[in-house]
């Protein structure tokens, strides 16, 4: 199934992924949004390549003067589209969680333990290592999700439904990045549920009396 998505994964998440460097929090949506998303799977496999060549590269003794352009020449011939035909296709699922998803959840979304957490909304935090912690969200359509910046980055990818921000409209498959001075006030869209996966490197920070009551309950 090819799905409309419009918001893509940033090249440092990509990069991040490929190198190993990022919070198992980040890694599970980095994977998950992969899983949907033929595009960024195929940038991954460019991203994998030129790794690995500038790893051969660097176990020759030294780096000739024209490393850098052979490089550069070897970045401008991946091919994305040719990559994204070769690429065999993840199994098909019929189910609303992706694969990688589905193994720390215990199953598809009936296996999901929510917890409300106010206003109608549910989250299932997930076990992960390190700071960064990483929840399911389920929003009721027609919900607006507290107002709240961040004190670090926060990469929401939506599975179902959608929701709109200042940013735009963000609908299956699309993730979306925000960083510390942002304040967002996200709703999700009439109708159904709005259920999303999102990984948050740093505790949020509500802005009024109640959503600091919340976030107490909902632990970020
Ligand atoms: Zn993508």
């Amino acid at each position: 199934m090819t799905r409309q998505i419009a918001h893509h994964l940033p090249d440092a998440m990509l990069r991040g992924y490929c190198a190993g460097t990022l919070p198992e929090a980040f890694d599970l949506v980095v994977a998950s949004h992969i899983s949907l998303c033929d595009e960024c799977r195929a940038r991954m496999h460019a991203f994998d390549a030129v790794g690995g060549a500038l790893l051969d590269q660097a176990d020759e003794a030294e780096l000739s003067e024209d490393s850098l352009a052979a490089t550069f020449r070897l970045i401008e011939g991946i091919d994305v589209e040719k990559a994204k035909a070769e690429e065999t296709p993840p199994p098909a699922t019929s189910g609303v969680l992706p694969a990688p998803l589905r193994s720390y959840v215990g199953g598809d979304l009936d296996a999901v333990s929510w917890k409300r957490v106010g206003g109608g909304v549910s989250q299932a935090i997930l076990p992960v290592e390190g700071d960064a912690s990483v929840r399911l969200l389920r929003i009721p359509g027609g919900v607006e999700v507290p107002d709240h910046s961040h004190s670090g980055s926060e990469m929401t990818l939506v599975l179902a439904g959608a929701f709109s921000d200042a940013a735009g409209r963000f609908g299956p498959g699309d993730v979306e990045m925000a960083d510390d001075d942002v304040t967002h006030t996200p709703i999700a869209e009439p109708g159904e549920d709005c259920i999303c996966l999102a990984a948050t490197e740093a505790p949020l920070r509500f802005s009024g009396l109640l959503p600091r009551l919340a976030q107490k309950v909902m632990r970020i």
